[in-house]
């Protein structure tokens, strides 16, 4: 089964070809980062304009570099929430229109569910059940992966998204937009141990997380350097912040890991490309007896491999969606 994915949820314009779930033909992705970069942060209205001029090339590159027509395909797999309304609307229109007129499958896809199942494409082995932590711009889950296409959220965050936080720290310390592998860069040069930032805990649960506190500290501690005159050592602040941040997403997960019996662990969305995070998770299921998987971080970030991947088992799942398929901004892990 050879599937046509699609993705614009973001700042991504995304075209991949993906055979038998597992198998990358191509994986195109036009990114608008460039573009953002100006303002700060994704300009809602500007990505959904770029998503329709690139949408079209983006899928014939895609078909070309995989040595495809449409005729070649079987399903077509888009990505329909969660995401901005107008982004989200150019994949969801182009897939219907190519589904429509070429009378295939369609197949709408949970981007979240594309950020796990991106793990499928270079781990071959990797089977549910099995515990994974996304971290991404906007999310934050613990998540069980019970079966493919079955999931139960045992932990989210309270408030920001690890993603969200790097962001927001990275332009608090002046390193701008997209923060993340900012931060990730500039910390190998600074001590994780250099600045004492709390590890939230969520009273109720051992499984939340709350990263806005964090946030804070840091924007406090830079004021407070400021009113007293000391310099402040970015890579210092990105990497205490960081290593805030990767102890405690390593603490909820391994307890969850351990709580459930978990013997396969993976973690997924544009974090996941974290390198501290990274080895800080590899050093603690070595420890434990657990295997780790990650996807490579192209895979990490917005593309559509992952969404052919998750299209293909809900494929076989025979998922299918109708010509009124919408998109769904605030799409809920597991529902449909
Ligand atoms: P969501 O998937 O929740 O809808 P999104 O699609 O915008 O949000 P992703 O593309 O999965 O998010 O990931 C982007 C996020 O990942 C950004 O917040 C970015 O800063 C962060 N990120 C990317 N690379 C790194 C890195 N090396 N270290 C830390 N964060 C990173
Ligand atoms: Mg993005
Ligand atoms: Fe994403």
């Amino acid at each position: 089964i050879v599937i046509l994915g699609i993705e614009s949820s973001c700042d991504e314009t995304a075209a991949s070809v993906v055979r038998n779930g597992r198998e990358v033909l191509s994986n195109v992705i036009s990114s608008q980062i460039a573009l953002h970069t100006l303002y700060g942060g994704v300009v809602p209205e500007i990505a959904s304009r770029k998503h329709i001029e690139k949408i079209n090339v983006v899928i014939e590159e895609a078909l070309a570099e995989a040595h495809m027509t449409l005729d070649d395909i079987d399903a077509i797999g888009v990505t329909y929430g969660p995401g901005l309304v107008g982004a989200l609307l150019v994949g969801v229109s182009e897939a219907k229109a190519i589904a429509y007129a070429k009378n295939l499958p369609l197949i709408g896809v949970h981007h979240i569910e594309g950020h796990i199942s991106a793990n499928y494409i270079e781990n071959k082995d990797l089977e549910p059940p099995f515990a994974c932590l996304v971290v991404s711009g906007g999310h934050t889950h613990l998540v069980i992966v019970k079966d493919y296409g079955k999931y139960e959220i045992v932990g989210r965050t309270r408030d920001d998204a690890a993603g969200e936080a790097f962001d927001k720290v990275a332009r608090a310390i002046g390193l701008g937009y997209p923060g993340g592998p900012k931060i990730d860069k500039v910390s190998k040069e600074g001590n994780p141990n250099a600045i004492a930032f709390p590890r939230a805990k969520v009273a109720d649960s051992a499984y939340d997380f709350s990263f806005s506190g964090l946030k804070s500290a840091v924007l406090n501690y830079l004021n407070g350097c400021k009113m007293k005159n000391i310099p402040i050592v970015q890579a210092d602040v990105a990497a205490s912040f960081q290593k805030a941040v990767v102890d405690v997403l390593v603490e909820h997960a391994m307890h969850a890991v351990e709580e459930y019996g978990f013997k396969k662990f993976a973690i997924a969305g544009g974090v996941a490309s974290n390198s501290a995070l990274r080895s800080a998770m590899e050093e603690a299921c070595k420890k434990r007896g657990v295997a780790f998987y990650h996807p490579s971080p192209i895979l990490c970030t917005d593309n559509a491999a992952m969404i052919g991947a998750a299209a293909y088992y809900e494929y076989l799942a025979g998922t299918r969606s109708g010509w009124d398929l919408n998109a769904v901004p605030n799409l809920k892990l597991g529902e449909r």
